[in-house]
């Protein structure tokens, strides 16, 4: 039985005073929750979280992590780092990353075995974009940046990482995939992790993730091969963030 994973992607948002308060309520109101909940801040505010959530059941990670372990990186912050503050989690490849700043699937690949090799569990962001959607290309362009971290770090890499789905479209534009459509891709990629390891693909946590919302969340989370969701914006209101986690218990 895969545990279902709310996490709450912050983006480039928050202050020390605004996220003391959010990690309060988020801390309080997952009390009992049979999900598990994880937070990530921007990378100044992990040490906040950390001493905000070291004793809570809220897990927290980085947006995003080096390929390199040390050295001369101006502005890079290396999986290491991200130990040293408590992290479990770090998302590898959001959208933004790819379209933005240029990270290409290669990159993609190699920041997710920089944080296995540091013990950090990656998610693994995937998804197309609109105009690969309406040419048909969803599965194939998905299954595509999942082929290349499995090619590079075998299919036993996916057991100790989440794959979060998130096609563009759907990232902040209010616009949610409906629960079939999210359905459809999350069983063609366990299908095609399956194709190599049964047993991977059976434990392997497949999130959702494109504004998600309280109503929506519950009948996302409800299809057999959504095992929970990144949230952006919601994740920054406490209520509502709180609400898609009951969604997912
Ligand atoms: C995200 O940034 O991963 C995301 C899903 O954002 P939003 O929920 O705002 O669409």
């Amino acid at each position: 039985m895969r545990k279902k994973l709310v996490a709450g992607n912050w983006k480039m948002h928050g202050s020390l005073q605004s996220n003391a308060a959010l990690l309060e309520q988020i801390r309080a109101g997952v009390v009992g929750l049979a999900c598990e909940v994880a937070v990530f801040p921007p990378y100044p505010y992990l040490a906040q979280t950390r001493a905000l959530l070291s004793d809570s059941e809220v897990a927290w990670g980085g947006q995003s992590l080096s390929e390199y372990p040390v050295g001369a990186y101006t502005a890079e912050v290396s999986a290491a780092m991200l130990l040293d503050f408590g992290c479990r989690y770090v998302l590898v490849g959001h959208s933004e990353r790819r379209a933005l700043f240029g990270e290409t699937d290669a990159v993609v690949a190699a920041k997710f075995a920089a944080a296995q090799q540091a013990s950090l569990i990656p998610v693994l962001c995937v998804g197309e974009t609109l105009a690969e959607r309406e040419a048909g290309l969803t599965t194939s362009v998905v299954s595509r940046q999942l082929s290349v971290i499995i090619e590079a770090q075998g299919v036993a890499a996916l057991a100790s990482a989440v794959v979060a789905y998130e096609p563009v479209w759907a990232i902040g534009t209010g616009v949610t995939a409906t629960p079939q459509q999210a359905q459809e891709v999350h069983a063609a990629i366990r299908r095609q992790v399956a194709v190599l390891d049964a047993s991977v693909a059976k434990g392997l946590r497949i999130l959702y993730g494109g504004s998600v919302k309280p109503q929506s969340a519950a009948e996302l989370f409800g299809q057999v091969d959504v095992d929970g969701g990144l949230v952006g914006g919601a994740a920054l209101v406490a209520d509502d963030f709180l609400a898609i986690c009951r969604a997912a218990n």
